[in-house]
């Protein structure tokens, strides 16, 4: 329902317990390493999952659904969504909906997360967990629901994190218990709770940071209107995703560390993927916005960029200059 999104303060509901118990068992599961230990390879894959996923919590969710950065063919954006739901962060369509009411009332009232609103724990965890935002937003992520295949997936938005949980289970059977039929004993239970589920709490914790302290902790470079910040160490832990300033300042950017020390794994992945054909038309920051304090400074630079562009000639005197040149 979209008049959910746009709730004022006190209209926020309290989260129901009872329905929240999935949310609270994924929490304590790692625990059961406890029981069955946990080997290297567990260990390992817990990084890797961390790691793997959290690029396309970026790169998918984020970057391509929740603001087109790029583009790329209808077969490798199912791919996208289904990577980018292994996460277990409901259906890219719910993600990239909330996710785009976040960036056009940004710190307000009808912000879904708004720290300096509804406090830290509220805009960290509370709004998941709450009533409010169960619901997906069809209108406002109107241009992806009209794919059938994506529609299916935000409805069964489970079944990527099922499978790639089970194929865990599956991993550690094998390398820890040496065949894929020992899954269903320690040797692939430790990787379902190390491997798995570890990773899986850590990634939302890493995800919902950029939804609370990333509006609260670091520097601001330009003047947003809202309290986005920029933070090498949560650029660092979220892959990217730490220069949230630059990000509110320039949403379509497919880059979120602006310049080349402003370390964004997300970016990097994107540029490769690109370089092997699987996505195009990635897209960059111009220099008026990059080095503007404000949206009026940026339109001042603009013009002054253009005035001193020297004027397009056209191709066929061009092609004498050259002559000129070879003589
Ligand atoms: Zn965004
Ligand atoms: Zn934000």
């Amino acid at each position: 329902m979209s008049n959910t999104t746009v709730l004022s303060p006190e209209k926020r509901s309290k989260p129901v317990l009872k329905q929240e118990i999935a949310f609270i068992i994924v929490h304590l599961l790692p625990l059961g390493a406890l029981w069955t230990g946990a080997t290297l390879f567990d260990w390992i894959l817990c990084v890797a999952l961390y790691v793997g996923r959290m690029l396309w919590v970026t790169g998918g969710y984020h970057r391509y659904f929740a603001h087109k950065s790029y583009r790329t063919s209808r077969w490798f954006q199912f791919v996208i969504a289904w990577l980018a739901q292994t996460s277990a962060q409901k259906g890219a369509l719910w993600w990239a909906a909330h996710h785009r009411h976040h960036h056009r009332h940004s710190d307000t009232p009808a912000d879904p997360h708004s720290m300096k609103i509804y406090g830290f724990w509220y805009s960290h965890v509370g709004w998941i967990v709450g009533p409010d935002f169960k619901e997906t937003d069809y209108k406002v992520i109107g241009d992806y629901a009209k794919y059938p295949e994506l529609m299916w997936l935000n409805k069964y938005h489970l079944i990527p994190p099922t499978v790639l949980a089970l194929t865990v289970m599956a991993l550690g059977g094998w390398v820890n218990g040496g065949s894929v039929l020992a899954m269903f004993t320690s040797a692939g239970f430790s990787s379902l709770f190390i491997g798995f589920f570890l990773s899986t709490v850590i990634l939302y914790h890493g995800t919902f940071s950029i939804n609370s302290i990333m509006h609260k902790f670091g520097k601001q470079r330009y003047n947003t209107g809202d309290e986005s910040r920029n933070s090498l160490w949560l650029a660092l832990l979220t892959l990217g995703e730490g220069w949230h300033n630059n990000h509110h300042y320039y949403e379509t950017s497919s880059r979120q560390g602006f310049f080349w020390w402003e370390v964004d794994f997300t970016w990097y992945m994107l540029r490769g993927l690109q370089a092997v054909g699987l996505i195009h038309d990635l897209k960059g920051v111009p220099d008026h916005i990059k080095f503007s304090k404000d949206k009026d400074h940026a339109k001042e630079l603009r013009k002054q960029y253009d005035a001193s562009r020297p004027p397009v000639k056209p191709a066929s005197e061009k092609s004498v200059e050259e002559e000129h040149a070879i003589q």
